[in-house]
């Protein structure tokens, strides 16, 4: 990616002071979906890092993950696959819980769409903790499928997410544009 591509995607990301709690401040993805000329430079580069990694598929991680990630799978020719919150998805289902700074969340994918043979790429707006990337990483082995590496538009370094996720990347590439 170009350094005037890397300039356009920062212009369009908003920072929004706390919220949704006060102290966070919350990356705006909205302003850079509403402009095609960098949603399509995103997509573009997101596309590129899943052939460059011999991806066979696209893992979404709800919610904003689904939209980076269904164009991603369009434009790249691979399959798309959500991720979702506990209780969304209607057929049989992998969950796996993880740990938040207060409780625990859970993610669940359909069993039917990984398989042993699928490299599997991830892809999400934020790596902030690093807990839901982690948790997807465990769903899509105890598929059987293969890590091919995780993608984020955006990677929040001082919460430490890159750290907690690399004994699960297990030398996979993690991707922050
Ligand atoms: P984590 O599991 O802590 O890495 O959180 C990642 C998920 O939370 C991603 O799906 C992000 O969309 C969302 N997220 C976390 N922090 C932020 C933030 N500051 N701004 C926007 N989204 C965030």
């Amino acid at each position: 990616m170009t350094v005037s591509t890397e300039e356009l995607l920062l212009s369009r990301i908003r920072d929004v002071a706390d919220h949704p709690i006060p102290g966070v401040t919350f990356k705006d993805i909205t302003p850079l979906l509403a402009d095609p000329e960098a949603f399509a430079a995103l997509t573009g580069a997101l596309a590129e890092l899943c052939v460059r990694y011999g991806a066979t598929k696209i893992v979404g991680l709800e919610a904003r993950g689904f939209i980076l990630a269904a164009p991603v799978a369009v434009t790249a020719k691979l399959g798309f696959v959500p991720v979702r919150k506990a209780g969304k998805l209607p057929g049989a289902t992998l969950s796996q819980a993880y740990e938040l700074e207060y409780g625990t969340a859970e993610i669940e994918v359909h069993a039917e769409d990984l398989a042993t043979g699928d490299r599997v790429m991830v892809i999400d707006d934020v790596l902030a903790t690093g807990g839901t990337a982690e948790a997807s990483l465990e769903l899509i082995r105890r598929a059987g499928a293969e890590v091919a590496g995780v993608a984020v538009l955006m990677e929040l370094g001082f919460l430490g997410g890159r750290a907690r996720l690399e004994p699960a990347l297990r030398g996979a590439p993690l991707d922050a544009l």
